[in-house]
Formats: structure tokens, C-alpha cells, sequence
């Protein structure tokens, strides 16, 4: 039994400053969490001394965890570290790491990471630190090598200074003395890790000048931010840190990355300071509780922004550093925990952004027309690999099939949209039940097994080619046999585009490595159709049924894949209507939201549905330049429920020509001016990686020839892809 008089231990104990406090407090009540706090008394510490020691001892006692806030003073430490070393987060390492920027220079070369040159002074030594500077160059960077310090423990020492306020107004006896550049741009990583080390990425900050004000957010290249974030994955799992840390980095003007600063606990670097968040308070408290080995966590990209806001709290301390990142992070990545304490979904509010899941070329064309219409948007992508990271400045990073990843993606977002189909119906419809806006929804995304569509159209009547699910030879074979013979053309279930994942199969040896490849969920298999032409149309479509319909595709494929279009497509105006009317009728059919696209082939002159899909589409790319609203334009429209914009060609005819990776691997960026150098001809590159027959972009050309406007888009595509072009 209890005694009568104790109290139970409360989760977590927060140290810090009293307005540091309350935050904290706020923040673990919206999570459920027991937190209680102390807040040492900065003005008399002599004379407060032993109360506090009575008070703190308690503390500990009744803490499991103890939190420490960045910047706490000296004394607090050394007493925490004291008596209770094994419950702090981050622990004592890593406080000492974090205040001692000479300790931090040693393990970050340690580890091989490149910082400023530097060398440790002494107090007072002036011709030394004269000396560095006459042989690294002026300014340098002169900074205490020890926390806690009353006084200003950093200055940028220009040839003019005067070194000896330096010295006077610190107790610390050794510097950190090394180079500075002011102007070179700053990058910040914020990070959280559980003791489980388990990681995620919060943001990441890119900024201009390190001294200098107003500071402006700079693009940042994708393979500087991956490397930034794994130096300071590194680093977090070198140190085992537990709780929301932030590295800096300086990104110096020969071209190398240097790390600079290493912060910890929810605070985010703003241009005057440190400002603590109450997202990544949240973030914080969960990662040091280790809340679950795959619960990811992120605060949404607009609280993220908010708190690199320049506004500084009359009550807030000095940064310990002069080097300050501001600006705004520009690549909030991976979700935010699931509410624990059942504090559920946050409000959907206008403000907040577009969420598209999938970070490839679809996403990439979506976001610049959502930056046409100011619509802000937030892409979740798989990976920095994805075409649309190398410029979009909100990714969160992660597995669209995990709930927690989805659930928070979409919390964060307004409305959701995808750039693929092959996402899980049912953590869709999950998510729509608790508020969420996704668009299109659960039931049009089931449509998207290929299969279970296949089904569905068959069943509602609409003219599809003969077809069966098979998951085994012997029905593959007896489809066949019923069928006209082998060859038959197997189509994996989901998951496929751009011909991946559909084959021929001829005869039993392949049917059986289909089989195998396919697994438990069967194949949808059809004959190989003497197919006449192929043909597409996209409609868009608001939620309450207002749709629009672009003009007729006629797409020319080659090895399952579509090479090239031609619009408008030259039809009878029988099967002309036909391919319309079915198109509008399976939109209303599926309730589909956003643009729809649908894929038929001409079979002895009739029109069969080969298959649909629910976004913006391969076939309809030619409406950037061709329409007078691109398709991107309209599924942003038609998913915001706003009125939906012309599908008016604007030339009597466009054509478009896929660019795909070559045999030599040669990157069509580098021979962009050949393609640049047709008349109205649009390039699009996806600055994704060549892989040979990956598609890398695409490029359209307006005419008042069909023919003309695709012999031209064809001239052009091959000018990027094949080497000496004739
Ligand atoms: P994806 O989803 O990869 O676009 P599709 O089902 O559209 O897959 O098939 C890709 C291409 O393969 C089609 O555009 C067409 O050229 C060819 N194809 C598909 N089904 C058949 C079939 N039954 N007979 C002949 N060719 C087919």
C-alpha cells in the first residue's frame, strides 16, 4: 500500500525559465502528459542556493525524466548533473557538447565532419588571436569555451575591436577562436530522436548571412540539405540524444559545409533568438518518452514558419551564440505523433496548406500551378530522390502506407490530394471519418486496383475488353485457351504505371514467373488486342458534380509505355462521343474529385475503357501550354472546390513527346539548348535521376499542323536523348 503522503512521480520534469515553463505545462496537458517544472532563480542564486538545493532534490525525486532547457544557467546544471545524471534529456554528454562550442569543435572533427578552422586561446591572449586572423583572414569568431557564463559569450572581432571588454566581461579562461565568414548562407537541421533512436526530421532552415540583417531564406540544393540532415542524424545518434535537437551548419564560400552550432530541447532558432514552439515542445515531450517505436512526429510546416518569426520576447534571454539562424525552415519532413491523451485531430483552417501525397513529376507540375494561384502546398514524398524535392520548399518525407505518416500529413493540411493512386482506401476512409478533407476519396481510390476497376465497370455496364482475375497457371491457361490463345497481357493488380508491371505472357513458362511475381492478389489479365488507336480524356470535377472535359487525346505508345500525343484526336464523332460521354459518366460514377483521367483503346472501332485514374495524368500534360487551364491548374481547382477553369485548346493543335532516360545515361539537362532551340517548342525536365528508360520529362509543341506540331515535339525530345542527333 502507499504511505498516505506520497505522490506519485509525475513523467517528466521541466527546468528551465518560468515563461519556458508554462509553455511547457500547456503543452504536456494537450498531450496527457504529468509534467511538473522548477525554474531556478536567476537574480540571486548565492542566497537562494540552499532553499533551491531542498526544492530541486524534491524535484528530482518526483521526476522520471527531467527536461533541461537550452541556455538554463550554470548553476542548475551542475547541481542536476549532480543528483540526477541518469534522468536528464539530453543527458550531461550532451549538455557539455551544446554549451562548450571548443568541446562540440573537438567531437564534430572527431567524428569527421568538417567545421571552421579554429584554435583554443586563452583569456586574454590578443596576439594570438591577432595572429590567427592575420593568417585565416578577418573577421574571426571568438566564443567562450565553457556555458553557462555570465556576460556575452561570443564576438566577431574585426581588426578595430577591442579585445579586452572581451576578456573582461567573461569568467571564461578558454576561447574558441576561428574563422567567420558573415555573409556565407546558414543552414539549420532540426531534429527530434527518441532514446530508442528512432529520428525525425523536422526542418530544415536555410538563411543568408550569418551577422547581417534582415535575413532572407535561400533555395538550398537537394544534396546539401541530405547532406546536412545526415550529419546531423550522425550526430544525434553519436551523441544518443533523446528530445528535439538543432544542428547549424555554415555553407562557406569555397563551397564546403561546415557544422557550426549544436542546440537541444524545442526552442527554434529565430533571426533574434531562440523561440521556443509550442509544436516542437510537443514534438519534444513525446521523443523524450519515447512514445512508440514507429509513431514519426512533426509539427505542421506552418508552425514551423511561424516560429522562426523575428520577434523576441521582452522576457527572453540572449542567445548564447551571435550566430543566430533565421529565416524560415524550408523542409519540414517527417509526421507528427498520432494524439496521445486523446487530444484529436487539429482543426482543418483555411490557411493551411494543400497536401499532396507523392513527390514525383505530378506533384512537381501541381505545386507550380498551386504557386500561380498562391496556394500553398505541402508534398509528401518518399524520399529527397523525388522530382519534386529539388525545388519545393515543404516536404514531408515518408511512407504514405503508414497510418501515423498519413494521419499526420493530413492534419496538417486543408485538403489532401495525391500525385499516385497507390494509397490504401482504408486509411483513407479512416482518416475522412475524423474530419480529414481528402480528395479523391476512399471510393474512388479503391477503383484503382486494377482489378476490383475492371470489375466495377464490367459490372455497371460500360464497354471494357474481355478480361478475368486470375492467381494461378491453370486459370491463366484456361483464359487463354477461351481467349484466342497466348499471347495474353498480365496487368499487376496496383502499383503499376507507365506500362510497369503489364506484360505479355506467352505461353506456360511465363505465365507461372506472372504468377509468381503477382503473389496472393491475383493479376487482372485481358488478350492481346489488335488495339486500332489508343485514346484518352480527363475530366475535372468539383465535389457537388460541376466537371469540365479537356479535348480528346490520341496517344501513341510504345512497349506499353506512352511515347507521344497528338491533340486534338481526328475521331468519328460517334466514338468521339462515346469516349466523352463515358468519361463524364464514370467521373459521377466514381464521385470522382479533382481530375480524372481515362484510358481507352479502339478495338474494331469500338471503344473499350482500359482504365482510369483518379489525378492529374501523363496524357494530359500537354494542357500546361496547350489549354486555357492546365490540368494541375484544374485539379487544384476542382479539390479547393473552386470554379473550374477553360479546357479550351489555345493552338489548333499540340503535341507532346515523352523524354526518357537513354542507353549512354546522359542527363537531357545537359542538352537542354538543343531542344530550347525548336520553335514553340516547351521543355519540361524533371530533374530526376537518368535511369535508361525512365521518363524524365516531356515536351510539348503547339502547331497548326497535328502532324507538323508532333514531327517538331519529336525532333526536340530526340535532340535531348540521343547523343549526335541527325
Ligand atoms: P499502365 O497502367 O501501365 O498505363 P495499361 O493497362 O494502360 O497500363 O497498359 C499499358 C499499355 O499496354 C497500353 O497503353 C497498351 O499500349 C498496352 N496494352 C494494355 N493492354 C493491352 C492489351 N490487352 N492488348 C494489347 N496491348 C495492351
Amino acid at each position: 500500500m502507499q504511505p498516505v503522503n506520497a505522490r506519485p512521480a509525475a513523467q517528466v520534469g521541466f527546468v528551465g525559465r518560468r515563461e519556458s515553463a508554462s509553455k511547457f505545462e500547456a503543452a504536456a496537458a494537450g498531450l496527457g502528459i504529468d509534467l511538473i517544472t522548477f525554474s531556478p532563480d536567476r537574480s540571486g542564486q548565492a542566497e537562494a542556493k540552499s532553499a533551491d538545493t531542498d526544492m530541486l532534490d524534491d524535484f528530482v525525486a518526483r521526476s522520471s525524466l527531467i527536461s533541461v532547457e537550452f541556455g538554463c544557467e550554470h548553476g542548475i546544471y551542475c547541481s542536476l548533473m549532480d543528483v540526477a545524471d541518469r534522468k536528464l534529456r539530453p543527458d550531461s554528454s550532451t549538455i557539455h557538447v551544446a554549451h562548450d562550442p571548443l568541446a562540440a569543435r573537438y567531437v564534430f572533427q572527431d567524428c569527421g565532419f568538417e567545421v571552421a578552422e579554429f584554435e583554443e586561446v586563452d583569456s586574454g591572449d590578443d596576439a594570438g588571436v591577432q595572429r590567427f586572423a592575420r593568417q585565416h583572414g578577418w573577421p574571426v569568431r571568438l566564443r567562450a569555451s565553457r556555458w553557462g557564463l555570465e556576460g556575452p559569450a561570443v564576438h566577431v572581432v574585426r581588426p578595430y575591436s577591442v579585445l579586452g571588454r572581451a576578456w573582461a566581461v567573461s569568467s571564461a579562461q578558454r576561447w574558441l577562436l576561428e574563422t567567420w565568414e558573415p555573409l556565407t548562407p546558414q543552414l539549420a537541421v532540426v531534429i527530434a530522436r527518441r532514446p530508442s533512436g528512432h529520428q525525425v526530421v523536422l526542418g530544415v532552415t536555410a538563411t543568408s548571412g550569418q551577422d547581417c540583417r534582415p535575413r532572407r531564406e535561400l533555395p538550398v540544393s537537394a544534396s546539401i540539405r541530405k547532406r546536412a540532415i545526415s550529419i546531423t542524424r550522425s550526430i544525434v545518434d553519436g551523441l544518443d540524444v533523446a528530445g528535439v535537437v538543432t544542428v547549424q551548419f555554415i555553407c562557406s564560400s569555397d563551397g564546403r559545409l561546415l557544422v557550426d552550432d549544436f542546440t537541444y530541447g524545442p526552442a527554434a532558432r529565430g533571426a533574434a533568438g531562440l523561440l521556443l514552439d509550442d509544436t516542437l515542445i510537443a514534438c519534444h515531450l513525446r521523443a523524450i518518452l519515447d512514445l512508440g517505436p514507429d509513431v514519426p512526429m512533426r509539427p505542421p510546416a506552418q508552425q514551423l514558419r511561424s516560429v522562426a518569426a523575428p520577434q523576441r520576447s521582452s522576457t527572453m534571454q540572449p542567445m548564447p551564440t551571435a550566430d543566430s539562424g533565421g529565416g524560415q525552415p524550408t523542409a519540414p519532413t517527417v509526421g507528427a505523433l498520432a494524439p496521445i491523451g486523446g487530444s484529436g485531430h487539429a482543426p482543418l483552417r483555411e490557411g493551411m496548406p494543400v497536401g499532396i501525397v507523392g513527390g514525383g513529376q505530378l506533384a512537381r507540375m501541381m505545386v507550380l500551378a498551386a504557386a500561380r494561384l498562391g496556394v500553398e502546398v505541402c508534398v509528401l514524398a518518399r524520399s529527397t530522390d523525388d522530382a519534386v524535392c529539388s525545388f519545393l520548399p515543404d516536404v514531408m518525407f515518408g511512407d504514405p502506407d503508414d497510418p501515423q505518416v498519413l494521419d499526420e500529413f493530413t492534419r496538417c493540411c486543408r485538403v489532401v490530394t495525391f500525385d499516385h493512386e497507390n494509397v490504401d482506401p482504408a486509411l483513407v476512409d479512416g482518416l475522412t471519418r475524423v474530419g480529414r478533407i481528402i480528395r479523391p476519396g476512399a471510393a474512388t481510390l479503391r477503383a484503382c486496383d486494377k482489378a476490383t476497376q475492371r470489375v466495377q465497370l464490367a459490372a455497371l455496364g460500360f464497354p471494357v475488353p474481355p478480361f478475368a482475375v486470375v492467381s494461378n497457371v491453370d486459370e491463366m491457361t484456361d483464359f487463354a485457351g477461351a481467349n484466342g490463345g497466348w499471347p495474353v497481357v498480365a496487368k499487376a493488380r496496383r502499383g503499376g504505371y507507365d506500362g510497369r508491371g503489364v506484360r505479355f505472357v506467352d505461353g506456360d513458362e511465363q505465365a507461372i514467373v506472372a504468377c509468381a511475381l503477382a503473389g496472393n492478389g491475383g493479376l487482372l489479365i485481358e488478350p492481346a488486342l489488335a488495339i486500332e488507336r489508343e485514346l484518352a480524356v480527363l475530366v475535372a470535377r468539383r465535389p457537388g458534380g460541376d466537371h469540365v472535359v479537356y479535348p480528346i487525346v490520341d496517344v501513341h505508345t510504345r512497349n506499353f509505355v506512352c511515347e507521344s500525343l497528338v491533340v486534338p484526336a481526328q475521331l468519328e464523332p460517334a466514338a468521339a462521343s462515346d469516349v466523352v460521354s463515358i468519361a463524364v459518366e464514370l467521373a459521377h460514377v466514381l464521385d470522382a474529385v479533382g481530375v480524372l483521367a481515362v484510358e481507352f483503346f479502339l478495338v474494331d472501332g469500338q471503344v473499350l475503357v482500359n482504365e482510369i485514374a483518379p489525378r492529374p495524368h501523363n496524357t494530359g500534360h500537354f494542357t500546361i501550354e496547350g489549354c486555357v487551364t492546365s490540368q494541375f491548374e484544374n485539379h487544384l481547382r476542382a479539390v479547393l472546390d473552386l470554379p473550374l477553369g477553360s479546357t479550351a485548346l489555345v493552338a489548333p493543335a499540340v503535341a507532346t513527346a515523352n523524354v526518357f532516360g537513354g542507353a549512354d545515361g546522359a542527363d537531357p539537362r545537359t542538352r537542354t539548348s538543343r531542344a530550347l532551340a525548336f520553335d514553340r517548342a516547351h521543355v519540361h525536365l524533371y530533374a530526376k535521376q537518368v535511369r535508361v528508360g525512365r521518363k524524365l520529362g516531356h515536351i510539348t509543341v503547339l502547331g497548326d499542323d497535328p502532324h507538323l506540331a508532333l514531327a517538331t515535339a519529336l525532333h526536340a525530345r530526340d535532340a535531348l536523348s540521343i547523343d549526335e542527333p541527325t
